[in-house]
């Protein structure tokens, strides 16, 4: 890491650019953005960022793609991104090609036409249009590259089913039984009519609940933490902002 920060790293300039305005980082001190520079510089050198259906990717975008997908794992490490090399931009949203998703271990956002996709094992497929639109506008509890990102992260072990790796001193049962809990409660909110607490497409099953609960926690933390407590502290937990023991 080192050796790439200071041979290969992101020009202040174009680092500065992408990134001074881009809310999802607004919470960040200055030291925590030298690590996010220095997980970016990495993520860039690991990972491919292409376009498809003839869209032009600049170094600012993959820069925007990379800062942001790096605030997920800016308190975890590189480990945590790890098996997987590919990120493939479309300019707008994108027809699921999969008819049966699931049984090939797919993920995505939307049923029809997605504005992101992530596979395990395989590519993060995001729809540019969507990412640029939320650099700069706060919608709360939504960010596409946060979304499909924490699904590679629920996916690590395995599986994408709504429950990453746990830390060292983590409790699968109270993981479980925390969001089953917030789960089982917008699944009734939906079904009975009442204004949900989040995004109801959470309630799709499992893997999107944890990857809009994420959503929420890098968006809307005060949101999250209103709504669902015991979620929001499980997150803390997993997530572990402010905790510089663990910093890469
Ligand atoms: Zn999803």
């Amino acid at each position: 890491m080192r050796w790439l920060l200071k041979h290969h790293p992101i020009p202040q300039p174009i680092w500065h650019d992408v990134t001074h305005r881009m809310w999802t980082l607004k919470e960040l001190d200055a030291v925590q953005m030298a690590e996010l520079r220095e997980l970016t510089t990495w993520f860039l050198a690991q990972k491919s960022i292409t376009g498809a259906q003839g869209l032009e990717v600049t170094t600012d975008m993959k820069v925007a793609v990379a800062a942001q997908a790096c605030l997920l794992i800016l308190n975890l490490g590189t480990s945590y991104f790890e098996g997987w090399v590919e990120v493939i931009l479309y300019p707008g949203a994108f027809r699921a090609k999969h008819p049966q998703p699931d049984e090939f271990g797919l993920v995505h956002s939307e049923s029809n036409s997605l504005s992101g996709e992530s596979w395990l094992h395989g590519p993060v497929v995001l729809a540019w249009a969507e990412v640029d639109s939320e650099l700069f506008h706060h919608q709360v509890g939504r960010n596409v590259v946060v979304h499909e990102f924490a699904h590679k992260l629920d996916g690590l072990n395995g599986a994408m089913n709504g429950m990453p790796p746990l830390h060292r001193g983590m409790s699968r049962e109270s993981w479980a039984a925390a969001l089953s809990q917030a789960y089982e409660t917008l699944r009734h909110q939906i079904s009975s009519g009442h204004a949900p607490s989040l995004n109801p497409y959470a309630a799709t099953n499992p893997a999107e609940f944890f990857a809009v609960l994420s959503e929420y926690f890098f968006t809307a933390p005060t949101v999250l933490h209103a709504c669902c407590p015991a979620v929001h502290a499980q997150l803390e937990r997993f997530y572990r902002p402010g905790d510089r023991s663990h910093a890469p």
